[in-house]
């Protein structure tokens, strides 16, 4: 498969100053090191617990923010270092889709008013505009009536789909999903789910889907990227990390996942209620051995690699295959 987006040795590491003099600073690692892809047409699926970076993530490819180092290809274009004409060119090619639909849209603004925006910004035509409007309100099976109206007199699953839409009004290749569902009920959940199955059928477009639920996941992903505190613990195909998860922590998110082995039924689970440690003070291993049930010496002092496990999947433990 082609790949539309490469991530290569990410980080972001975010300066906190404490104190009242300022003079004591600690590093956020947000992000530390990761190396992922998307390819076209693809759903890469980044679940995590709160607090594991995956915004962070979804902000640096918008190139939102800039990354501590590390390097973000899109289409061979570097997003990075891109000059100001190649940024303009690279959001269009982006779309983004937040997690609260009714914090992301203008509660004084009709909804029409919110979708010109972004066309009118961009030199379009106020006809042209308006026509690419009602296409695309239709891709997301909302009427025009709606045009007319402001974000509260919408239901969230409405909303959710007019930020979709206007997301796709520039024709993007990449929709970057920010637990777009997470605000939803499960009824509506589907609908907007499979709205997105339908546009990226359509357009063949790729999306970075962030959620922390497993189900979700399953559903509208190719492939899943497990992250924890800044690190990618498990990356490969969503059926094989799904039905044999070889982290210990993607067993422990997955409470309908089989024990880690026989003998170690019950204290096999990680307690993933237990508050994650602080990503300021993170021991020198393995983030996760403090929490670890399997952790070792080893695991404390040295960070694991990634290793191909089998076809296209990559796990970084130290003890992954023989748990
Ligand atoms: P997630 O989306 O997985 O919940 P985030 O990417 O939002 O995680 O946050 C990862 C970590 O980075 C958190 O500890 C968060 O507090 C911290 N963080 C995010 N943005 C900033 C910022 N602008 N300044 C300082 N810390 C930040
Ligand atoms: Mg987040």
């Amino acid at each position: 498969m082609a790949e539309l987006v490469n991530v290569f040795n990410l980080k972001k590491y975010f300066e906190l100053r404490k104190g009242l003099f300022k003079s004591v600073s600690s590093q956020v690692r947000a992000v530390d090191d990761i190396s992922f892809s998307i390819g076209k047409g693809e759903t890469l699926g980044l679940v995590g617990e709160s607090g594991s970076g995956k915004s962070t993530v979804a902000r640096l490819i918008m190139k939102l923010i800039t990354p501590t180092s590390g390097s973000i290809l899109f289409e061979n274009t570097d997003v990075v270092n891109a000059t100001h004409r190649m940024e303009k060119n690279l959001r269009k090619q982006m779309g983004i889709v937040f997690q609260d639909p009714s914090v992301s849209m203008n509660p004084r603004a009709t909804i029409l008013w919110s979708l010109r925006r972004p066309l009118l910004a961009n030199g379009t035509a106020r006809y042209l505009a308006d026509s690419k409007i009602k296409q695309v309100l239709k891709k997301v099976n909302l009427g025009r009536e709606c045009l007319e109206r402001y974000p509260h007199q919408l239901s969230g699953g409405q909303l959710q789909r007019v930020s979709v839409a206007r997301a796709l009004l520039l024709q993007p290749q990449l929709l970057v999903l920010d637990e777009p569902t997470s605000a939803l009920d499960i009824s509506v959940q589907a609908q907007v789910l499979n709205v997105l199955l339908d546009l990226q059928q359509e357009f063949g477009l790729s999306y970075l889907f962030i959620t922390h639920d497993l189900n979700v996941v399953r559903y509208i992903s190719d492939r899943v990227a497990i992250m924890y505190l800044g690190k990618l613990m498990e990356i490969g195909p969503v059926d094989l990390v799904m039905k044999h998860p070889l982290h210990p922590y993607t067993r422990g998110l997955d409470s309908s996942s089989p024990p880690l082995s026989p003998h170690q039924r019950g204290r096999g689970r990680l307690l993933l209620s237990e508050t994650p440690p602080s990503l300021i003070e993170l021991s020198p291993g393995c983030r996760l051995s403090p929490r670890c049930p399997f952790s070792t010496e080893a695991c404390q002092q040295v960070v694991p690699e990634l290793r191909q496990m089998e076809a296209g999947h990559w796990v970084a433990c130290h003890k992954a295959g023989n748990i």
